[in-house]
């Protein structure tokens, strides 16, 4: 193996330090105290999982944590009704209402119910538009982890051949809006892009989000280049029980790239601690004090 190991786990540790040292901060010279209210509707498990680990580290940086939950059969106007509550309450900093939403819902309706300064999830159509268009938005976790994670790695991106894998409106668009904001030259392939091996072959940076198991091949891997593996994919193992792996096989593709992020503790520890650092973002802006350096796109 020749990789460099990217420690996304170490780095998310870093980053959720720094967001409570200006915390702390915040509190001790404005009186201010960052506040994140997250909305679950139903009792999907795995959200209920994400959701106690948002909050369990909201706290421990330092911040307000408001959980709400609510009940699967809950009316959109209702949910729409307390979404207007936590825009208007001057406690709360970041809303993020946890996806999936019960089928009943209007995913994008309630979206772009939020007040796009609270959107630290930066899903509403307004965040989407402003980050299309180089201006200053909430931006999307995971992508916002993988843009740190490269910039730490590679210090600048300028000029770079990056190709992202998947164009989801959560990871993939998002992310090679960025990139093109740190000036690479961005291809985004999907699946029906034509001869994917050939397009991953002119990557210096490769980021992979499509949730296929170790899809992306050490020899589609351009000697060097690093890898941004977002997949988060659960496999049985031959003998027997389950195990975690990425959307590249890890070990083709770490002999051939110049530095790969592993799953698990590559981006995914990523995406809680730049949803901390949304959030004082959006606390920062809201009481037009200047923003922390390095927590933002
Ligand atoms: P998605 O299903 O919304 O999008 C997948 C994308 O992959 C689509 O755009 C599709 O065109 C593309 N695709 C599918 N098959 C392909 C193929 N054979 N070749 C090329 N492209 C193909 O998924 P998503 O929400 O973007 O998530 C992608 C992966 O990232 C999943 O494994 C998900 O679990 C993971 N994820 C991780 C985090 C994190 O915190 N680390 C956050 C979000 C998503």
């Amino acid at each position: 193996m020749g990789a460099t190991i990217i420690d996304g786990k170490g780095f998310a540790a870093t980053v959720r330090e720094k967001v409570a040292a200006h915390v702390a901060a915040l509190q001790r010279d404005h009186g201010l105290t960052p506040g994140l209210a997250v909305v679950l509707v139903g009792e999907d498990p795995a959200s209920q999982v994400y959701v106690r680990s948002k909050g369990k580290q909201t706290v421990e940086a330092g911040m307000k944590s408001v959980e709400h939950k609510l009940d699967a059969a809950t009316s959109e106007a209702d949910l729409l009704a307390l979404i207007a509550q936590l825009n208007a309450d001057p406690t709360i900093h970041g809303i993020l209402v946890q996806l999936p939403l019960p089928k009943h819902m209007n995913e994008a309706l309630v979206i772009n119910a939020i007040d796009p300064a609270k959107d630290v999830d930066g899903f509403h159509i307004s965040n989407v538009g402003l980050l299309g268009t180089g201006q200053k938005s909430m931006v999307p976790c995971t992508p916002l982890g993988c843009l740190m994670l490269l910039r730490d790695h590679l210090g600048s991106l300028s000029g770079l051949d990056a190709v992202v894998i998947g164009r989801s409106n959560i990871v993939g668009k998002p992310m090679a809006q960025l990139l093109l904001g740190d000036s690479c030259t961005v291809t985004i392939a999907h699946s029906r892009t034509r001869d994917l091996p050939e397009v991953v072959r002119r990557a210096d940076i490769v980021v992979a989000a499509v949730g296929r198991p170790q899809m992306v091949q050490g020899s589609w891997i351009k000697p060097g280049a690093t890898v941004i593996d977002v997949g988060i994919n659960r496999i049985e193992k031959p003998e027997g029980g389950t195990r975690l792996v990425g959307d590249a096989d890890f070990d083709s593709c770490a002999e051939v790239a110049g530095a790969i992020t592993p799953v698990p503790g590559g981006v995914g520890p990523m995406t809680i601690a730049c949803l901390l650092a949304n959030t004082l973002t959006a606390c920062c802006r809201a009481n037009d004090l200047p923003e922390p350096e390095g927590l933002t796109a």
